[in-house]
């Protein structure tokens, strides 16, 4: 269904962070950041599905330890949606980061104060085609400019960090970058933004910081964020809750609809990345899956996931979703296995069960498989041992790339 754009959009460059362009005619887009210990790479994953089932499209992970980075190396191969490194004061964290694949770096030049390092970063990003956000954030402004503008966070100051490090990207000719100029203050951010768009036409990533619980922490951003986008200001938003990440990556999402800058969804399909692991052509069955789901209105999130190692677990926020396992499909709702179909009935099994889901809910969906279930997951503990006895623990490489990261560290 084609979709009216209600506001026109102010024209940037557009980047790509993973598979999703940000900035240019693409659609804005939605992030949340995680809130689990990022090294704890198995919570990280549950968090950044049920993350993306609730809207998100990109998803940021704090990189604050080189255990983090670790962390990372097991989780982008597994990620459905790409993933940003937030790097804090340590500049070789963001190096581990790149090493680790990340889509995105997001530096605060408040916090990364050394052109040296900073450059260092650029080049190495540039290197790998690897975008960066320049965060700069109202409380943590460089202690010059504070001084410059008479000791107080201004429009002005914020935008002139951001420029000086855009500078310091132009010296390495790198320019994979989209910008943020957040603060706690609406009216604050709102000028900033407004003046930056004036002087830049990278993409711009829109938030308020430390908005607060909701519903204040909602109203605040809201009405920061949607006063901006409705004069075509953003390429992609961020609200920053205190609550359950997953209300922020619900709040983007629903903003966005409200104002007419994205579709609204019937069926949200998420489908894994595919990694060492998968059993099946995810990709192709993800199309085959859209593509049967495309005529039906049937507003439930359902997973396509290439194992069944890992995919019900990753997806069990999921309504339904199915996962591959020796030429089979392992049907879960609800993260609980319910039936095992042929491979080749993966599609049609998805679009049965999505209908009665529908119809009757997720509770008598479980119900009516209350005679299979054991059966059902006898045989999906069984095809996961097969999965794991072939292919190993490591089947994406990880400890390579980490043990590569602890070489760096060590003679870094
Ligand atoms: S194949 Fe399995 S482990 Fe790999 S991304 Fe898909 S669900 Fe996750």
């Amino acid at each position: 269904m084609e979709h009216e754009q209600a506001f026109g959009r102010r024209e940037t460059r557009q980047i790509m962070v993973g598979k999703v362009p940000v900035g240019g005619n693409a659609p804005v887009s939605v992030q949340s950041m995680t809130v689990t210990r990022t090294a704890d790479h198995e919570a990280t994953l549950q968090q950044i599905y049920a993350l993306a089932a609730a809207g998100a499209d990109i998803v940021r992970c704090t990189c604050n330890e080189p255990e983090a980075a670790e962390g990372l190396a097991r989780i982008v191969p597994r990620s459905p949606v790409p993933i940003v490194a937030d790097i804090h004061h340590q500049y070789r964290r963001a190096l581990e980061a790149l090493e680790a694949g990340v889509h995105c770096l997001r530096l605060n030049p408040g916090n990364i104060r050394n052109p040296e390092h900073i450059k260092a970063v650029a080049s190495e990003a540039k290197d790998r085609g690897v975008p960066i956000r320049i965060g700069v954030n109202g409380g943590s402004l460089h202690p010059d400019l504070y001084a410059k503008y008479g000791g107080k966070v201004t429009p002005e100051a914020m935008v002139e960090s951001a420029l000086q490090e855009i500078a310091f990207f132009q010296e390495v000719d790198f320019d994979l970058i989209k910008i943020s100029v957040k603060a706690s203050s609406v009216p604050l951010m709102i000028d900033a933004y407004r003046q930056l768009s004036e002087v830049t036409d990278h993409p711009l990533h829109l938030g308020v910081t430390e908005a607060g619980p909701p519903p204040v922490g909602t109203l605040k951003s809201t009405a920061g964020m949607a006063t901006l986008l409705a004069e075509g200001i953003g390429d992609t938003i961020r609200y920053s809750l205190t609550a359950d990440p997953v209300e922020e990556a619900r709040a983007g999402r629903q903003l966005l609809e409200i104002l007419g800058l994205r579709e609204r969804k019937n069926i949200d399909l998420i489908a894994c990345p595919s990694c060492g692991r998968a059993e099946i052509d995810v990709v192709r069955v993800a199309r085959e899956a859209m593509e049967a789901f495309e005529e039906r209105e049937i507003p439930l999130q359902v997973a396509v996931m290439g194992c069944v190692v890992n995919g019900p677990g990753e997806a069990r926020d999921a309504d339904l979703g199915i996962a591959a396992g020796n030429r089979r499909g392992h049907l879960f709702v609800r993260g609980q296995n319910v039936a095992v179909v042929p491979e080749d009935e993966m599609v049609d099994t998805l679009v049965e069960w999505a209908d009665y889901i529908q119809e009757n809910g997720a509770e008598a969906a479980l119900e009516r498989a209350s005679s299979t279930r054991a059966a059902a997951r006898r045989a999906a503990d069984e095809d996961r041992r097969r999965n794991l006895g072939e292919r190993g623990e490591d089947a994406n490489n990880s400890e390579a790339i980490i043990a590569e990261i602890r070489r760096s560290a060590t003679t870094g």
